[in-house]
């Protein structure tokens, strides 16, 4: 993996664990020689994982729409920023140019973000890992809805643990190294009639 694309609040959370959380990430990535694709702005989480990879001498691609680039004030130091149309464009890119996703704490944004990949995931539209980094225990809630909807029937437990999370960076990015896909698709060998 060169790139991972990294979703993250475009604030910063209430506990300074987020913030240590997207610094040790950056670490990590430097460690590794992994670029950070992301969403492009100096704000929240965001600015701070784009500041920290930068000061190590990192890559960091920003992607961002016009109409965000005042508001999410896209980040004047970054390796490269594609400024583009819309978001659907922006997460376009994203997605193509990462080589895997990780979801920092962050809010409906950064759901909406991670859950796409990881739906086209599960069409089998990709074969790259998805990861949550649950700093803090951020994520504990969400991983057990999913563990809900899979007793519930309407999420299957493979789709379910393709869907990697972990609370320690270099353990997740470890996962993400030796992660393979699925071979059974959603639609694949489905028994809704
Ligand atoms: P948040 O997690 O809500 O702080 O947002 C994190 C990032 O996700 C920001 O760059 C937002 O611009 C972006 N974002 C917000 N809403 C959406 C959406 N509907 N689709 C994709 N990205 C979004």
């Amino acid at each position: 993996m060169k790139k991972i694309c990294v979703y993250c609040g475009s604030s910063s959370g209430g506990k300074p664990e987020y913030l240590d959380a997207a610094n040790i990430l950056a670490e990590e990535f430097i460690k590794r020689g992994i670029g950070l694709v992301y969403g492009g702005a100096s704000v929240g989480l965001m600015g701070k994982i784009a500041d920290k990879v930068l000061a190590f001498g990192g890559e960091v691609i920003g992607v961002i729409p016009h109409a965000l680039a005042e508001k999410e004030l896209s980040h004047p130091g970054l390796t490269e920023l594609k400024v583009v149309n819309s978001m659907h464009e922006r997460k376009t890119i994203m997605a193509d140019i990462a080589d895997g996703f990780i979801a920092l704490p962050g809010g409906l944004g950064t759901l909406e973000e991670i859950f796409e990949v990881l739906t086209w995931a599960q069409l089998g539209f990709h074969s790259k890992p998805c990861a949550l980094f649950n700093a803090a225990g951020y994520y504990d809630k969400l991983a057990a809805f999913l563990d809900h909807a899979v007793r519930e029937e309407f999420v299957k437990d493979i789709h379910r643990n393709s869907l990697l999370v972990d609370n320690d960076a270099q353990s997740l990015l470890d996962r993400m190294f030796e992660y393979q896909a699925p071979s059974d698709h959603k639609w694949i060998g489905r028994d809704e009639t």
